[in-house]
């Protein structure tokens, strides 16, 4: 069996396939619903019977159906507590049947996750049939909405490019890191990095080796960092890293460390290696600053004084001189 739900549903010969794990303690019923769903024409059913609590137990680690049909009235764990459990693991939408049906059992398992309830005394061929496949779709379709806004959340918050934090992201974060540095007195770092000579590389070598060298270096600097590090592009070839905990003496250091890193890349280019791509960086501590663009802006002084220097270094050298 296909591992992913929606996989698992493939066409064979024009009929849509789907597998069906149907949890019965009852022989008779789980033997209706074969037969029931072994009339259609237009989907071919593959039935999976469990009949106990234990076979239960194995089948919700093997196997990944398309569809639960689940009965209330079970033996041992209750038809219920399966229905949260399958519910909570979200693997596949659960349809209940159950004998002695009432509204209110109905309205119980809709409220624990249940996509549809049948009363045993309806088990028709066109009830379960329109109710496996609505429950299927709507599935799908609920799972194609997570994805996509995930996938959204991902576009806000990430750099479509260097697939680092993006400088909506970054500003955020760097204002949240500021107030909790503000109110606990703790250390806050900036690095800001600019690439040396950017303009040349994308003139010589072309936009799209442009774009390679920036996902590069944006990815080492993400490598060389702590994942408590905030890592995002602030700007074209600018990054910015926002190091909480963290003094101006140890950002220096890291700041060194990725600025020599930067300088031994070999970035390999249309059967060419790219040696000289170099970074300057400016860094700063917060000090009170009463807003986050103030504290960037002294961050980008420093890196303006490592561009006036020669480029390709740290600056301040030393945390004294910063004022
Ligand atoms: P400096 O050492 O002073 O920083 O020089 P520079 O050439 O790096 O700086 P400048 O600001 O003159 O040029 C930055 C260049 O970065 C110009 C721009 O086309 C390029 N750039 C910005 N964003 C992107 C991008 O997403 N892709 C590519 N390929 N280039 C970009
Ligand atoms: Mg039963
Ligand atoms: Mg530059
Ligand atoms: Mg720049």
């Amino acid at each position: 069996m296909s591992k992913s739900g929606t996989q698992s549903r493939r066409q064979t010969s024009n009929r849509e396939r789907l597998t069906v794990l149907v949890y019965d303690d009852d022989e008779a019923y789980r033997k209706l619903i074969r037969s029931i769903l072994g009339q259609s024409r237009k989907v071919e059913f593959n039935i999976l019977e469990v009949r106990n609590s234990r076979q239960m137990g194995t089948a919700l680690k093997r196997h990944i159906p398309d569809v639960y049909i689940l009965d209330l009235e079970l033996k041992g764990k209750s038809g219920m507590d399966w229905l949260r459990e399958i519910t909570e693991k979200d693997i596949a939408p659960v349809v209940i049947v159950t004998g002695s049906g009432n509204e209110q059992t109905a309205v119980e398992a809709m409220k624990s996750g249940a996509y549809d309830y049948i009363p045993k005394a309806y088990l028709t061929y066109d009830l379960i049939f329109k109710s496996l496949l609505n429950v299927r779709e709507k599935w799908e379709l609920l799972r194609e909405r997570e994805r996509l806004q995930k996938e959204l959340t991902h576009m806000a918050m990430y750099d479509g490019l260097t697939d680092i934090l993006s400088r909506h992201a970054l500003l955020e974060q760097a204002e949240v890191e500021r107030q909790r540095t503000k109110r606990y007195k703790r250390d806050l770092s900036l690095l800001m990095i600019d690439i040396d000579h950017f303009k040349k590389v994308n003139d010589t070598y072309g936009h799209i080796t442009g774009d390679l060298v920036l996902k590069e270096v944006a990815q080492n600097l993400k490598k060389q960092t702590r994942r408590s590090d905030f890592v995002g592009r602030y700007g074209g070839e600018e990054f910015l890293i926002i190091l909480p905990e963290t003094s101006i003496g140890k950002a220096l250091v890291l700041a060194e460390k990725l600025r020599r890193r930067v300088s031994e890349l070999a970035i390999p280019i249309d059967g060419k290696v790219l040696k000289d791509t170099t970074v300057s960086i400016g860094v700063a501590e917060y000090k009170d600053d009463s807003n986050i663009d103030e504290f960037i802006n002294r961050s980008d002084k420093w890196l303006y004084a490592a561009k006036e220097n020669g480029r390709n270094q740290v600056q301040p050298q030393s945390g004294k001189n910063d004022h």
